[in-house]
């Protein structure tokens, strides 16, 4: 037997009983006669002692000999301790050790493995395993098995059935690239990696499963902004007989149940809200709405003097920057460098302060009068000893870059707090999405979704306005789920895939399983996917999901610890009926 306590269990109750410990060395302090040593498992930490007078002389010397993440096994005796850590669960007691024997050795490890190391991000990253040693990872790891725990938990209740689909597959278009594995006994044919189950898990309500679920891998090929992964885990669901109240109501549940089980926290009914207004009032379809800052358009108020800027600018547009009205001539421009950085992307900012005072002086007094000024503060909702940034230009790159700096400011205001969360539903999607580059519209969820009843003859007149019955649940600024009702008739879905540019050929060829599908009694249904690293962080109060992956890979999708992708030998390449082109 290694151990028949773990290292948080013994406590003052434990007194003098005869205990065997397992588990790394954290930390050696040699005193010369009496050395101390920090016994770590996965549970806690237990404090060793070697005291020259009361432990035989091997034992000391054994002790000597031990290094840092040394694995050992004691057997000891339970005694109180001098100075006692009451932040730790066993810091009243500490074990004085009879016999010690190492389990492994270990080199020195590249970095300190404590709460707060010296190790960098990409060393941590090259010994993960060790890095996942440290409570920070290891909690964060602990933290997600018990989010996924309590999904299957709520949703089993819900009768829900978890079903596995292939990661073997063909081609599912949610807009990324595909991963694509060579096979070997077709020549020349390839499998798609799943972006998602989404073709799959309409199959099984067409098999009358009637209510899936899967925590499931999911990949896509995308340049990796800041925190992506080329594979990540999404809780996917589907159900049959659903219309969307029926799906934002179950999901709403889902959520409350999480925020409840997890953070302790209740919410009230998620508000709703649409995707046309979330634009108007945010610039973003994922608003964070623990804070106000809500967008005022201006052009009403703005466009009548001779300012050219803004009369030849397609939107106006301001937020009130609560208290800012203090900045500085220095702090002001600092603020529109930002704006004008190109991960912004703005050409300039205009700006109105008003002041304390009630008096009002902005960056544009040459054209505009006090009473033009007071109008834009109304439209801002601005109040007293308020900044109020306006930009203007195109409207959706305007919306796009004011929305950034609301970002900046709630969070450079303390406004966006960790632990409270504020839930919101996305709703009325467009379906179609101009694409600049390929001059087409594309889905802007994916093919499958649903044009609202009655919508469809739009599609024939004016695409871009037909909207969808898809939907987003949105959590403190970040999308963690969408999904939509979904075509369920072969030839809404035929016509669809017309409208988004395929041939009649593509379609059968890439979805002929599904359409053919849904000529044998297709029921209506629909359904939502969760990304569950994101959530995760999101309910751990974290805003990166990397640590909440046991193996992430880095922004270049690399493993760094197993180094790959890698090159694969000649042989195999052969197997495979491959050619490098170089
Ligand atoms: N498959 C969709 C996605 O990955 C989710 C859904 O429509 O259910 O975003």
């Amino acid at each position: 037997m290694y151990r028949d306590h773990n290292n948080s269990e013994l406590n003052i109750l434990s007194l003098n009983k005869k205990v065997t410990l397992s588990g790394w060395v954290q930390k050696i302090r040699d005193k010369g006669f009496i050395i101390w040593v920090d016994l770590r498992d996965r549970y806690g930490i237990t404090q060793l002692v070697f005291d020259s007078e009361r432990t035989s002389k091997e034992i000391m010397e054994q002790a000597r000999e031990l290094g840092r993440e040394f694995v050992i096994q004691v057997e000891g005796q339970v005694l109180e301790r001098e100075s006692k850590n009451e932040n730790i669960a066993t810091g009243e007691i500490e074990v004085l050790v009879e016999k010690l024997t190492v389990l492994n050795a270990s080199e020195t490890p590249p970095f300190t493995i404590e709460d707060k190391t010296d190790g960098g991000e990409d060393l941590r990253m090259k010994y993960r395993y060790l890095d996942i040693r440290r409570n920070p990872v290891k909690n964060k790891l602990i933290f997600r098995s018990k989010v996924s725990m309590a999904v299957r938990n709520y949703l089993s209740q819900q009768d829900f059935v978890e079903v596995e689909t292939p990661y073997l597959i063909k081609s599912t278009p949610e807009g990324a690239r595909d991963f694509v594995v060579p096979s070997r006994m077709n020549a020349g044919q390839f499998y798609a990696l799943p972006q998602s189950p989404q073709t799959f898990k309409q199959l099984l309500m067409v098999g009358g499963l009637d209510k899936y679920f899967q925590i499931v891998k999911c990949f896509r090929d995308e340049d990796l902004r800041a925190d992506r992964q080329p594979e990540f885990t999404q809780i996917d669901c589907e159900m049959t007989f659903v219309e969307q109240e029926d799906i934002l109501n179950t999901f709403e549940g889902l959520t409350k149940h999480l925020l409840k089980e997890i953070n302790g926290v209740e919410v009230q009914e998620f508000p709703r809200m649409t995707y046309d207004e979330a634009m108007k009032t945010y610039g973003n379809d994922k608003p964070d709405i623990r804070f106000g800052m809500k967008f005022g358009e201006l052009n009403a108020v703005a466009q009548h003097k001779e300012f050219k800027v803004f009369n030849e600018a397609e939107l106006v547009v301001g937020i009130s920057i609560p208290g800012a009205a203090s900045y500085s001539r220095k702090e002001i421009d600092k603020l529109i460098d930002w704006v004008k950085r190109p991960q912004v992307g703005a050409k300039g900012m205009v700006y109105v302060k008003y002041n304390e005072d009630g008096s009002l002086k902005s960056s544009v007094d040459k054209f505009y009068d006090e009473a033009d000024l007071k109008a834009w503060v109304d439209k801002t909702n601005a109040k007293p000893s308020d900044l109020i940034c306006i930009l203007s230009g195109d409207a959706n790159a305007t919306r796009a870059q004011l929305s950034a700096l609301r970002m900046e400011m709630g969070n450079r205001l303390g406004l966006r707090k960790p632990n409270e969360f504020a839930p919101l539903w996305v709703i009325d999607f467009p379906l179609l999405e101009w694409d600049e580059d390929t001059k087409r519209y594309h889905a802007m969820h994916h093919p499958f979704t649903s044009p609202k009843v009655g919508q469809i003859p739009l599609l024939a007149t004016d695409p871009g306005a037909v909207k969808a019955n898809a939907y987003d649940l949105v959590l403190n600024g970040n999308e963690i789920g969408g999904g939509s009702i979904r075509i369920h008739d072969q030839k809404t879905q035929a016509l669809m895939f017309d409208y988004l540019g395929f041939t009649k050929e593509e379609a059968e060829a890439q979805f002929g399983f599904l359409m053919k599908a849904f000529t044998y009694g297709a029921p209506p249904h629909g359904g939502i996917a969760f990304g569950l690293d994101r959530l995760v962080a999101i309910l751990g109060g974290q805003e990166s999901i990397r640590d909440f992956i046991a193996f992430p890979k880095n922004n270049s999708g690399r493993d760094i610890m197993i180094d790959a992708p890698a090159p694969i030998d000649e042989e195999q390449l052969k197997e495979l009926d491959l050619k490098l082109r170089s």
